[in-house]
């Protein structure tokens, strides 16, 4: 058997294919960003032929930069950033519009007129998911509604929908020429759309939403063959065997396959997954119930998970809107240079609140400032918005399941801030574990499509590749956290109510 495994990571920022080797090492990178497209206040946007191309192009970079070939692989992962919608003509494969991003709001009024009747909450029990800009359903009719001529078409079925993963494996496998219309549990579950218990497309909710099933890809498993690359292709003929959403790769590739194993992920937002087994839990303190995986004809697997929109993001708002540091890691340098927040408290309520809030009303306040106050302190405010908003997911997840979790493992860009990572530790009071691997998203894909093929076995040979980096211990004594905590949920309730 070939010796690698690539995965291609479809990312907010960027897209990445990463070779990996059996013991789940990455062997080569291949990277591009992409534009991000801010049109309006509050949209977000990107081009999907820009990712194609970008995702073609990264694929090449990978192979060139381990000097292997196609024969070296034994199959492709795909994973994704979850949400982003894209519609495009099955007889052109061109876009009807560009991808709306998961942090676009645009589709608030749709939002509220869905709710009218029996609330935000009217699909949770079917869906696992609160009504909310956030999901892909809302985009969806936003684009039936507004890109001209889209809902004859799509009613016509002649238009295709698809998250990235989607777009990115129908293009793989040849396009308009017998491309594969296909996504995994895991993203149909970010939808709207999906029944938790039967993985399937729930007919009463896509009449209420008034969106033909026939744009829908077919809902398939996280971990089986889909189809092979295309001829043009440089991956020509290997099988494509996983797909994963990034959430739910980063905590396969973090081997949290079972219940009370969970992860956090900081990158663009942040994400913890809490795996629930096969057990779907509902939450009552606002996190999202959500599909984990399902491996071939196997047993589905649950997780909740609680959805920060803006962490990281909030760092590049930094840099690029106010320009207090020239890159994303300078925010570290910058915040040490005083002792601690000087009182200021940072919520980045750009995208309205998330868990376990869900509150799109709101929008972002910087607190507590007096003439003290400066740009070292709201470095470290926005750093440490980032580790109160985990502690506030944590706490949802220990209110929900009564186990509270005794170590956090964590990944994403942001966990290579050590200053961030002992602040975090601090606040939530147990050791913060990073593994060697941090590229756990990719990984997760990798692992996906790894099983399918047989190159790796089970989850025990999955599990013996992880290995910890770095481990930090709380050192905070609890009063202080107390204190910080109650200021943090303070500054929390002065951006409610914003949106008149
Ligand atoms: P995504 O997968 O969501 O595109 P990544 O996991 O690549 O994101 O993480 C990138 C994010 O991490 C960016 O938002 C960036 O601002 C942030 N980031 C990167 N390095 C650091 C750092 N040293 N300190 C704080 N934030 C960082």
């Amino acid at each position: 058997m070939a010796d690698y495994i690539l995965a291609i990571d479809q990312g907010t920022t960027s897209t990445r294919a990463m070779v990996f080797d059996h013991s789940g090492k990455v062997v080569s990178t291949g990277q591009l960003e992409h534009e991000q497209i801010f049109p309006r206040a509050g949209w977000v946007e990107h081009d999907p032929e820009e990712i194609w191309r970008n995702t073609r192009e990264v694929i090449g970079q990978a192979l060139s930069r381990a000097d292997i070939t196609r024969h070296d692989i034994a199959a492709v992962g795909i994973t994704n950033q979850r949400e982003t919608t894209v519609v495009w003509e099955k007889a052109t494969g061109k876009p009807v519009y560009n991808a709306i991003v998961w942090q676009d709001t645009r589709t608030q009024a749709i939002v509220d007129r869905f709710a009218k009747d029996g609330g935000v909450e009217r699909f949770k029990q079917t869906v696992g998911l609160p009504l909310s800009t956030y999901f892909a359903g809302t985009k969806i009719v936003w684009i039936l509604e507004n890109v001209d001529g889209a809902r004859e078409k799509a009613e016509a079925g002649e238009l295709m929908f698809g998250t990235t993963d989607t777009w990115v494996l129908w293009n793989l496998t040849g396009g308009t020429d017998g491309g594969v219309h296909v996504t995994d549990v895991t993203n149909a579950s970010r939808t709207l759309f999906m029944d938790l218990r039967t993985q399937t497309w729930d007919q009463s909710i896509l009449d209420v939403f008034g969106v033909p099933a026939s744009m829908l890809p077919e809902i398939k498993s996280s971990s089986e063959v889909y189809g092979t690359v295309e001829s043009s292709s440089l991956l020509r003929e290997v099988p494509i065997a996983g797909i994963l959403g990034d959430q739910q790769a980063a905590t396969f590739g973090q081997v949290a396959f079972e219940p009370g194993e969970a992860k956090n992920t900081y990158g663009t937002g942040n994400f913890l997954i809490f795996p629930t087994g096969t057990e779907i839990v509902h939450s009552d303190n606002g996190l999202l119930t959500t599909m984990a995986y399902r491996l071939g004809d196997g047993e589905a697997h649950y997780a909740m998970e609680g959805s920060i929109a803006v962490t990281g993001s909030l760092i590049q708002w930094l840099r690029d809107n106010l320009g207090l540091i020239s890159s994303a890691p300078d925010v570290e340098r910058l915040a040490a240079t005083v002792e601690d927040n000087g009182g200021a408290y940072f919520v980045p309520a750009f995208s309205g609140l998330f868990a376990p809030y869900w509150r799109s009303e709101a929008r972002g306040a910087l607190v507590g400032l007096t003439r003290f106050v400066n740009k070292g302190h709201i470095a470290r405010a926005a750093l440490e918005a980032t580790a109160f908003q985990s502690k506030e997911v944590m706490d949802a997840v220990d209110a929900d399941t009564g186990n509270p979790l005794k170590e956090l493992k964590v990944d994403g860009g942001m966990v290579a801030n050590d200053m961030l990572m002992q602040f975090q530790a601090d606040i939530l009071g147990v050791p913060v574990v990073r593994p060697v691997v941090a590229e756990t998203t990719a990984l997760g894909a990798a692992y996906a499509a790894g099983l399918a093929v047989g190159f790796w076995k089970d989850f025990d040979d999955l599990r013996k590749n992880w290995q910890e980096d770095k481990r930090w211990e709380p050192s905070m004594d609890d009063e202080e956290r107390e204190r910080q905590y109650r200021l943090w949920k303070k500054a929390v309730t002065k951006t409610f109510d914003w949106v008149d």
